[in-house]
């Protein structure tokens, strides 16, 4: 596939200003101005590159903050330009969509101490539909954050403010909208980035729901926004580690209710779930925009609120062996995770052998694997496995309940090239696994515990109340002093605190002295049901 179609280069129509010595852009929400890991340059700057021999940078704004960001293009231009930041001589000035905004006056200005600092800024009231409302913001003190931070503490959060609880929006509803700023040839400039469409129409109409399958260009809108967020994971990982297996767009926490898009090395493959996957028309919609983007090929599956109701003809309908739109794929179908080949099939179902939201987890279990014996337990196709063998574990065991899975497991170590000799694979029951480990004394150094939230567990239904404290417990008996386990459920319900206390008091109860630790939810999931800690000695 073209993949400038889905993950553009640097739209030029973004330049608001160029001369004197100054670029201004209008950056588009999910570009980070800088990198979080510098081996993937997929930050501004590094995007806007090609329009100039020389940047120099001035200013930060947060990724989900779209708008306004000043760069120099001559050295010589650096020393006013950073005076002016300095002396908070550059106005800034942002639009926010907020609700639950009471103050009736049109201006007003909010003073708080936050960390012991004064934070100091002036609201103006640029327009109000109901509940919401469009808020000018000057911020005379600090950074963006500060604003967001603020406008809580008034009863205001921003939208999509996932952090402060904003109202329900595709994303930050924050834009720096303005700037004035003197030129280092002393002209006076003000430079304005107009409103981003979806937040004029989230002032208009709130939050979308399902109403965004309505209409293609919308839909088409609200998918690119989400793409965006993914570019660096495509665009600029260097080669060795290149990811071609990652989700493209996350439902309600990105504004699409019901759907899931993933990216499988050229293949989309959309996942319809609740209201829209009964929803014909609202499907079709969707494999449509998805496959304007340029995908080789767009796969459906649909997942039923009762499908264990449905007839095995039914259910094949809900996967169909072939794409809805574009080409087949290749079965099975090669993809990179950090440069770590697995071998996926799009024809066989619901499930493709893969689950993208590990892959964090999966390279901490590869970096932590050397000279380690690892148990993988609930393995399905074993991709802890695999990464802690290339990781150079001295012995992995996968346990999962299908023979089948641990047939694909086997298939992705001879696909990764690893010899099969020191790796175990363990058709059973995962309880009925460790109590007999646990009987044999049998350890490990490294356990990995990802249940399925809903699965068949012996003698009936797997549930995390219920079952995972025991489950963990056990898992906690197999780990040798020393050892570690990276533990992780996808469940709705259960909250990370939650599940956290669940591994520390599991650990507790199984005698050992554990630190358990958050692991941050990886980028493209945004509002995402997966929970992980990982355990170490304490
Ligand atoms: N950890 C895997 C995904 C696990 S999916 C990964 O990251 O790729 C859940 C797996 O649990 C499925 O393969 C299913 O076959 C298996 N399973 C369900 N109930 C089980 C049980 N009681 N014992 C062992 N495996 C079970």
């Amino acid at each position: 596939m073209d993949l400038a179609r889905a993950f553009p280069d640097f739209d030029p129509a973004r330049v608001v200003f160029r001369d004197d010595g100054l670029l201004v852009v209008d950056k588009p929400a999910g570009v980070p101005s800088q990198a979080a890991d510098p081996e993937v340059p997929d930050d501004l700057p590094s995007r806007v590159r090609s329009l100039a021999a020389y940047l120099g940078t001035h200013q930060r704004l947060d990724a989900e903050t779209s708008g306004l960001v000043l760069f120099t293009t001559e050295r010589t231009a650096n020393a006013s330009i950073a005076e002016q930041f300095e002396k908070r001589r550059v106005k800034k000035t942002y639009l926010a969509c907020v609700t639950g905004w009471r103050v009736q006056d049109q201006r007003t200005t909010l003073r708080h101490v936050l960390e012991g600092k004064q934070a100091v800024t002036h609201v103006r009231v640029v327009e109000r539909r109901g509940e919401r409302a469009l808020l000018e913001l000057d911020l005379e003190t600090g950074r963006t954050h500060q604003a967001r931070d603020q406008l809580t503490r008034a009863g205001a959060p921003i939208a999509g403010d996932r952090m402060y609880g904003g109202a329900r929006a595709p994303r930050l509803m924050l834009h720096a909208s303005a700037l004035e700023i003197t030129s280092p040839s002393g002209k006076k400039l003000r430079l304005t980035a107009p409103t981003p469409s979806e937040m004029s129409e989230w002032l208009e109409v709130g939050d979308l729901g399902t109403r965004v399958y309505d209409d293609g260009a919308r839909l088409r809108a609200a998918l690119g926004l989400a793409f965006e967020r993914r570019w660096g994971l495509l665009r600029a990982m260097p080669l060795a580690r290149a990811t071609t297996v990652f989700r493209l767009a996350n439902e309600e926490g990105e504004g699409l209710p019901g759907l899931a898009v993933d990216y499988y090395g050229g293949y989309g493959v959309v996942s319809f779930s609740g209201d829209l996957a009964a929803s014909p028309d609202g499907k079709a919609r969707v494999l449509d925009a998805v496959a304007s983007f340029g995908f080789d090929g767009v796969y459906d599956k649909t997942r039923p609120k009762h499908a264990s109701a449905l007839s095995d003809a039914e259910r094949e309908a809900m996967a169909p062996v072939t794409p809805a739109r574009g080409a087949p794929a290749p079965s099975p179908l090669s993809v990179t995770e950090e440069g770590v080949p697995f071998l996926v099939r799009l024809d066989a179902g619901l499930a493709t052998g893969f689950y993208a939201d590990q892959r964090k987890n999966r390279k901490r279990v590869r970096s932590h694997a050397a000279k380690r014996r690892v148990l993988n337990l609930f393995s399905y196709t074993c991709s802890f496995s695999v990464v802690s063998a290339l990781g150079g574990a001295s012995r992995t065991v996968s346990v999962d309940a299908s023979a089948s899975a641990l047939e694909r497991g086997r298939e992705s170590f001879a696909h990764a090239g690893i010899d099969l000799a020191t790796h175990d694979f363990v058709a059973m029951d995962a309880r009925a696994y460790l109590e007999r480990a646990s009987r044999r004394g049998e350890l490990f150094d490294l356990v990995i515990l990802d249940p399925p939230s809903f699965g068949t567990a012996k003698g009936g239904r797997f549930s995390i109340a219920s079952d995972f404290p025991a489950l963990c417990k056990l898992a906690f008996s197999v780990l040798d002093a020393g050892g570690s386990m990276l533990a992780s459920i996808n469940h709705q319900k259960t909250t990370q605190d939650r599940f956290r206390h669940m591994v520390e008091d599991a650990a507790r109860a199984a005698g050992k002295a554990a630190k358990v630790r958050d692991i941050p939810p990886p980028l493209d999931y945004p509002g995402g049901h997966m929970k992980a800690v990982w355990s170490s000695p304490a």
